[in-house]
């Protein structure tokens, strides 16, 4: 079985020219090669293997279908394609933007960078903002290669880099909120539409979809002692508790684990943990199953056909 995520997947974006994501079209188009090629996992197939791990010989090449972020075009686009499809989708929500009216770091730099395009002039506003006492220096290296993956630009991955895991976890939102200002656009602006509610967790929970955990405030788990990153699961399950599903997922944020995250997930009772390291890159077997059930790898969708990402 192959895992597959997706972030963002959108019909166009408005007032955002250099915005990544996957077009709606290239999305059904990809769901149809899956289907034509190897089938998509239903919500039954996949509930059965929390108690029969063997019936994943019987699931061969399928693909699980996997969104994180919990982003409002999960709701509007991607699960009706879905039941239509009566494929499941696992939907990693991190729940801190159910309390707060508040966009997540992560998606105000992807709004910063879709609005004022190329990173050259962000970068430049941001290292005008940032001292180095302000950056994490014990973890930087991890990060490292992370963008290289990634086709962005120099650039956007350096903005990214700096923004996303040098600077330390207590500057991040006063820096973001300068740079906002200073781009001329507001939080509340960024925050407007972009995310689930729980009325639509709620049908989609009804619906044979499962929303996962991507804990609470989207932060790396490599940024945080064992406490605070219990903090953050347990958390982020307590209010999701309202939708009570049959099988407890979890989606690591970045998609990276610490040596505590095993431990305080199975504390927590997850059955299935979801990972998106590059190194981890394969087809999910039996094995896997009973032995790693909290670090299954996943594919990002632009590993196939049609999964690259459009702009704007
Ligand atoms: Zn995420």
């Amino acid at each position: 079985m192959k895992i597959v995520m997706y972030h963002y997947v959108r019909e166009s974006v408005k007032n955002l020219p250099f915005f990544r994501y996957l077009s709606f079209s290239n999305f059904k188009k990809q769901l149809d090669f899956f289907e034509a090629n190897f089938g998509l996992v239903s919500f039954e197939e996949f509930c059965r293997l929390k108690t029969e791990p063997d019936f994943i010989s019987c699931l061969k090449n399928k693909i699980l279908l996997s969104f994180d972020d919990g982003l409002k075009e999960h709701f509007s686009l991607v699960y009706p394609e879905l039941l239509k499809r009566k494929a499941l989708g696992i939907f990693f929500m991190p729940t801190a933007v159910l309390e707060e009216e508040k966009a997540l770091c992560v998606h105000k730099i992807h709004y910063l960078l879709g609005h004022g395009g190329g990173g050259g002039k962000l970068l430049d506003l941001a290292l005008k903002l940032v001292e180095p006492s302000m950056c994490e220096s014990k973890n930087a290296y991890l990060f490292e290669d992370y963008y290289d993956l990634l086709d962005d630009e120099e650039s956007v991955k350096n903005f990214k880099l700096l923004l996303n895991y040098n600077l330390k976890e207590e500057f991040k939102e006063e820096v973001l909120s300068a740079l906002i200002k200073k781009c001329g656009l507001s939080e509340a602006q960024i925050y407007e539409n972009y995310y689930l509610n729980h009325e639509e967790l709620k049908i989609m929970s009804a619906n044979q979809m499962l929303i996962g955990s991507h804990a609470h405030a989207h932060i790396n788990f490599l940024n945080l002692n064992a406490k605070e990153e219990a903090k953050e699961v347990q958390k982020s399950f307590e209010i999701l508790s309202f939708l009570n599903p049959t099988i407890r997922t979890f989606c690591y944020p970045y998609g990276e684990f610490s040596r505590n995250s095993r431990t305080i997930l199975q504390n927590l009772g997850v059955d299935f943990a979801f990972v998106s390291l590059d190194e981890y890159k394969k087809d999910i077997d039996e094995e896997d199953l009973r032995l790693n059930p909290l670090t299954l790898s996943r594919y990002d969708c632009n590993a196939f056909k049609f999964g690259k990402a459009s702009m704007g």
